[in-house]
């Protein structure tokens, strides 16, 4: 049994931490909690971390969702150090790169054309421009509790937010200071999976929208059958792009994305974090159309300024198309679906077997659940959860060698029959000891 994820010895490593990085962390969220820096882990490999002591933990948390592959799979392992020696940056188009893009093209069905970015966020960024190019507007709706990086622009009404802070009309409000107050003229929020509210406000600011951007499985909660149907029709009939934010979805759900696992294409896809198999890199695919804002002789006025160092680098771009290649064999997308279906189950059983009333949610391999009596379809109904519960599960789960938080368990194609077993007996074990200490009630 682990105490926690790091050892005694660490503790010179965690006051360094804390004397150069603000807090100790590399990330801070919107919500007032420390988070201590006691995640000191040393190495990765398949579906497992490590720490310095050598303690074993199953990774439910995947370098959030980032690798679909696990850690170090030997096929990115090999093609980015091959090449390492070939150079790693050229700012110009490389052979992995344009390799990637065609694999992009084939994959993605919204994509007639793709443009690399660093990053998730700086997709999102391009995406924007993109979109405000084509179609001479400004204002973007995004959907309450849904997050797409932490640029200015759509750092509004997110999972990181308290709905008791957002006023019930007017401006969104921001979840971070430091954004411009004039930002709020600029979004506009829909409840998730409520298409009659969201077509109400589609008709009063059509004329202004530049895009609608969604994300297909919003953090843990999955659209319902018919919605995104729904708001693709509507953006359609007002001529409004649609922008999926496949960060998360993009090479997990299908191959093709959300896009594929529902069957509908939008105009526009941003991807980040499940393109790179743990390497930094992000992309932009669309319809030629929107896409041809990127091209260089498109005319003045029309022609977008978008540029970065790495681009399009190769190494990026070499671990990309090694991730990808195992993605596309057939049957991959839906043995981790497989998986993360089983693990619903599994949890569902066990949420019962410990008289807890669970909602299960997610997506194929994206597993979430929340504790209360009705359904989940959106933010604020997950907000009425009970979170004291699943922050104690997620408090107990290291000691039973799982890391990760109380929800949102992603899992990779090293996720099989055993670390089933370890999760589904860890999760078992924990509400066992939280029963014991009257803790459940
Ligand atoms: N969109 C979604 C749906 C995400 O989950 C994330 C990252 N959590 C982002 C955008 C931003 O990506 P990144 O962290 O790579 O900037």
């Amino acid at each position: 049994m682990h105490a926690s994820f790091f050892r005694l010895d660490d503790r010179p490593i965690i006051e360094e931490a804390l004397r150069y990085l603000p807090g100790g962390v590399i990330a801070t969220m919107g919500h007032n909690v420390p988070i201590p820096p006691n995640s000191i882990l040393t190495r990765g490999e398949g579906a497992y971390l490590y720490n310095a002591e050598g303690d074993k933990f199953l990774d439910v948390i995947l370098g959030s969702a980032s690798l679909i592959l696990g850690h170090c799979p030997p096929a990115v392992v090999e093609a980015v150090r091959s090449q390492m020696d070939q150079g790693t940056t050229f700012a110009a188009p490389s052979a992995p790169a344009i390799e990637l893009a065609g694999m992009l093209v084939e994959a993605c069905p919204c994509a007639d054309k793709v443009r690399f970015t660093n990053a998730g966020t700086e997709s999102v960024l391009l995406a924007l421009r993109l979109v405000r190019v084509h179609t001479g507007r400004e204002k973007i709706l995004k959907f309450e509790g849904a997050y797409h990086g932490f640029a200015d622009e759509l750092l509004f009404h997110t999972n990181y937010g308290s709905p008791a802070d957002w006023p019930d009309s007017g401006p969104p409000v921001a979840d971070t200071p430091g954004i411009p107050k004039a930002m709020a003229d600029l979004v506009v929020v829909a409840p998730y999976n409520h298409i009659d509210r969201t077509r109400e406000i589609i008709e009063a600011h059509h004329s202004e929208l530049a895009a609608i951007f969604v994300e297909p499985v919003m953090r843990g909660i999955a659209s319902t059958p018919g919605f995104l149907e729904a708001v693709a029709e509507l953006a359609a009939q007002y001529h409004i792009p649609l922008v999926f934010d496949e960060v998360i979805t993009g090479f997990r759900l299908a191959y093709g994305g959300a896009q594929e696992y529902y069957g509908i294409t939008p105009d526009l896809a941003v991807y980040g974090k499940g393109l790179g198999a743990g390497y930094c890199i992000g992309a932009v695919g669309g319809s030629e159309e929107i896409m041809s804002h990127l091209d260089p002789a498109s005319p003045d006025g029309q022609r977008i300024y978008a540029l970065g160092s790495f681009h399009g680098n190769p190494l990026s771009a070499a671990a990309a198309v090694a991730n990808l290649r195992v993605l596309q064999e057939p049957g991959t997308c839906e043995r981790l679906n497989d998986y993360g279906n089983r693990l619903r189950d599994g949890l569902a059983g066990l949420f019962e077997k410990y008289g807890l009333t669970a909602q299960m949610s997610g997506a194929g391999s994206l597993v979430e659940f929340f504790f209360m009596d009705e359904p989940v379809t959106d933010y604020r109904s997950s907000r009425r959860s009970n979170q004291r519960i699943k922050d104690l599960l997620g408090g107990q789960l290291p000691r039973h060698g799982v890391y990760g938080g109380g929800g949102r368990f992603t899992s990779s194609i090293y996720h099989g029959e055993d670390e089933l077993t370890l999760m589904l007996d860890a999760v078992d074990a924990s509400l066992r000891t939280l029963q014991e200490a009257g803790d459940l009630s």
